[in-house]
């Protein structure tokens, strides 16, 4: 199947000279939706993943679709603000100014997913902020990676992308 050709483009989206790549057909799309999940994981030994970890907002449409197709647990990163205490919270430099990424202090060997690798500033600070909280990261999933195939680790740990543009 080709999911790429569901990809929707749509330049200058949030802002001006940004290609946004929308996911939204894939999610709409059963069959896509179901062969994405696999091919998310189809690298993962299932039984050495207690739960996933999605990273606010779209790795949370992913990351709990992956943990309910998959039969296991859920775990949010999210902006600051957002989770009730007690939290471990990372901030980290964006391109412009200062963010905030907060989850809750656990145990257990996780798979840390997102929709799109871009610079990469939102996943190593969420892998940070995954080991810092007490979890095991045992692998990242992305559907797209924007980087290409030169970045695919992050501090020895693997990053398998399912759609790689360049
Ligand atoms: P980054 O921290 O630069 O890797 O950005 C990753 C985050 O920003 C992800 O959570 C994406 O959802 C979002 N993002 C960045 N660039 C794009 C893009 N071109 N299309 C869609 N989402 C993007």
């Amino acid at each position: 199947m080709d999911l790429q050709a569901l990809v929707r483009n749509v330049p200058d989206f949030p802002i001006p000279g940004v290609l946004f790549r929308d996911i939204s057909p894939i999610l709409e799309a059963p069959a896509a939706l179901n062969h994405a999940l696999e091919q998310m994981v189809s690298h993962v030994d299932l039984d050495a993943i207690d739960a996933f970890v999605g990273v606010e907002a779209r790795g949370f449409i992913l990351g709990a679709a992956l943990a309910a197709r998959f039969g296991k647990g859920f775990i949010p990163v999210r902006k600051a603000g957002k989770l009730p205490p007690p939290v471990q919270s990372l901030s980290y430099e964006l391109e412009y100014g200062k963010a905030t990424l907060e989850m809750r202090a656990g145990r257990g060997r996780i798979l840390l997913v997102d929709d799109v690798l871009a610079t990469g500033g939102t996943l190593t600070a969420a892998l940070t902020l995954c080991e810092r909280s007490g979890y095991e990261v045992v692998d990242i999933a992305v559907l797209i990676n924007l980087v290409g195939l030169h970045a695919l680790t992050f501090r020895g740990k693997a990053i398998h992308s399912v759609l790689v543009y360049d």
